[in-house]
Order: structure tokens, then sequence, then C-alpha cells
């Protein structure tokens, strides 16, 4: 069963979109990509060709679709931030135990200075990133519009979790390129935050006008 989002009009733009609940069958072809990261959620392209949908498979109001893309990105864009953060959190502390335990040159690395500054920053990054995610949550689970909290918690949480998850990956050297250590993985799932949900250049378009740009 697949949830799509039709164009049911032939206005132009986000006009006349409506949800339609399609059974997968007659005239629905799909076919799986490759992709960098999040191989735990296929992504696919899928083809329609005559396929039917009977009536009772309108989901909400026909041509409203646009209103209920727009209603989830909210929460979409929320539990990606609230992801990152949680992923940031365990990759450093996954890292900050290995540097504890890795010796190079007489000392563990989390004792030379650029490595101690390193994971200095990350926890910063961690903590402004979990603070501005819990900010938009409070005022998304109040009921109070939260577009522009959410639209900063997602730009502040994305791009970073990738640089965070990156420097890690290089904190645990040669360990962190090999499968075993989980952060080549954490690298790569990662990747897809600063273009799913929204990508960062059209987040910061949302703000930017709702600064009054
Ligand atoms: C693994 C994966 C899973 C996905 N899952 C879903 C899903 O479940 N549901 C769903 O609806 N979508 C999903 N997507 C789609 C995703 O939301 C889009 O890929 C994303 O929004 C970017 O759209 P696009 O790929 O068409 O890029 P484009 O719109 O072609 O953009 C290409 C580049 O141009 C930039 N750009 C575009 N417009 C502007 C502008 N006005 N100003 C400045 N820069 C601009 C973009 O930021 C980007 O860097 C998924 C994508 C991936 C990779």
């Amino acid at each position: 069963m697949l949830v799509t989002a039709v164009k049911t009009t032939d206005q132009g733009g986000h006009h006349g979109l409506s949800f339609l609940i399609v059974e997968r069958g007659e005239g629905v072809r799909s076919s799986a990509l490759e992709k960098l990261g999040w191989h735990a959620s296929d992504t696919a392209e899928i083809q329609f060709e005559d396929a039917f949908v009977p009536e009772e498979n309108l989901l909400g109001q026909e041509n409203g679709g646009f209103y209920l893309i727009m209603a989830n990105f909210q929460w979409e864009r929320l539990l990606m931030a609230l992801g990152a953060v949680g992923a940031m959190k365990v990759a450093f502390e996954r890292t900050r135990e290995f540097a504890l335990q890795r010796q190079a040159f007489g000392k563990p690395i989390a004792h030379h200075q650029v490595i101690r500054h390193k994971l200095a920053e990350i926890a910063v990054t961690v903590e402004a990133g979990r603070d501005v995610t819990y900010a938009a949550l409070r005022r998304y689970v109040a009921g109070e519009d939260a577009a522009r909290e959410v639209t900063i918690a997602k730009l502040a949480t994305q791009r970073s979790a990738f640089d965070v998850i990156d420097t890690c990956l290089q904190i645990h050297g040669g360990a962190g390129y090999m499968k075993e250590y989980g952060i080549e993985r954490a690298a790569r799932d990662a990747r897809l935050g600063p273009i799913g949900g929204g990508t960062d250049e059209i987040m910061k378009e949302i703000l930017g006008r709702s600064l009054g740009l």
C-alpha cells in the first residue's frame, strides 16, 4: 500500500494535490534505488500506469493535499532534528571513550590538546543543537506555531550532525573507516539530513522569508 500525493487538477505549482492510497498490484511498478546510507529504509522509483484508485482511498480533502504535506513537514523536520541530536550524542560518547582508550605517542589520544579541543567543540555543538531542538519541540507540543523554531532546529542540527560524526570518524583513525565501529555508517546515514525533509538551502529560504527578507 502506498500513500501518494497526486495532482488531481491541472492547476500549476502546489495547487490541486490530493492524497491517495494506492494499492500495490496492477499498474504499479517499483524499483529500489541504491544509495549512500539509510539502508534500513528503502527508497524506490515508483511508476503508475492506469492504476485504479477507488474513491474511498482519498485521504483528507480532494485538492487539499498540500496542506497535509505542510502540516506533516513540521513534525518530520522536528523528528529529523531530534534524530540528529541523538546521533551526535551517541557518536560523541563513543568517540570520547575511544579517545580515552586509544594510545598514541605515549598517552591516550584524548590527552592530546588537538583531540581534546575537537571533543570540546563537539560537546558545544550537541548542547546547542539539543537546546534549539527542545525549544521547538516545546512549542510544537504546546500546539503553538512552531514553524520558525522547527526550521531553525533542522538547520542547526543536520549539517552539524554530519560534520560532528565525520570528526568522530577522524578521531577513530583507520578504525573509523571500518564497519565494526559503526561510525562510518553513522556518517553515511547523517548525510541525508541536509537534503531530506527540505534541503538546508530551502530551510534558509523559509527562515529568510519569516525574517521579512
Ligand atoms: C534517501 C531519501 C529519502 C527520501 N524520502 C522522501 C520521502 O519519504 N518523502 C518525500 O516526499 N521525499 C523524500 N525524499 C526527497 C527529498 O525530500 C528531496 O530529495 C529533497 O527535498 C530535495 O529535492 P530534490 O532532490 O528534488 O532536489 P532539487 O530540488 O533538485 O535541488 C537540488 C539542489 O538545488 C538546491 N535548490 C533547489 N531550489 C533552490 C532554491 N530556490 N534556492 C537555492 N537552492 C535551491 C537544493 O537545495 C539542492 O541543493 C527523499 C530523498 C532521499 C535522498
